[in-house]
């Protein structure tokens, strides 16, 4: 970009970097836009930011919910087990005696028999 520019309007000489002519204030328009351009790029970080900050929380909640229902899971699968495990323990011993029951009046019956 030129250091110095000569206005539009009236001609006089000013720095580039300005806005406006010093003179007559007609706007020149490269630095204009340029800084127009930096305030959008300003927006633009600002708005990425935001959405940076809103996914780490997002990820953050979504961590949370995986182990609340990692945790609810585990303890389903223990209950269920041992609501598995405990009966057919119980009934498996059940069909012992009931086998030992059965087996001493068959052979009672048996004796009887002879
Ligand atoms: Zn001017």
């Amino acid at each position: 970009m030129k250091e110095y520019v000569n206005c539009t309007s009236c001609g006089a000489q000013f720095p580039a970097k300005e806005i406006r002519c010093p003179y007559c204030g007609t706007a020149y328009e490269p630095a204009a836009e340029e800084e127009y351009v930096g305030k959008l790029e300003d927006v633009r970080t600002e708005l990425d930011q935001h959405k940076t900050d809103a996914d780490k929380s997002t990820v953050k909640s979504l961590v949370r919910v995986i182990l609340i229902f990692v945790a609810v899971v585990v303890i389903l699968l223990v209950l269920g087990l041992a609501a598995n495990i405990l009966p057919n323990l119980g009934s498996r011993a059940r069909q012992r005696e009931n086998k030992e029951e059965f087996m001493q009046k068959y052979s009672v019956s048996t004796e009887e028999e002879n």
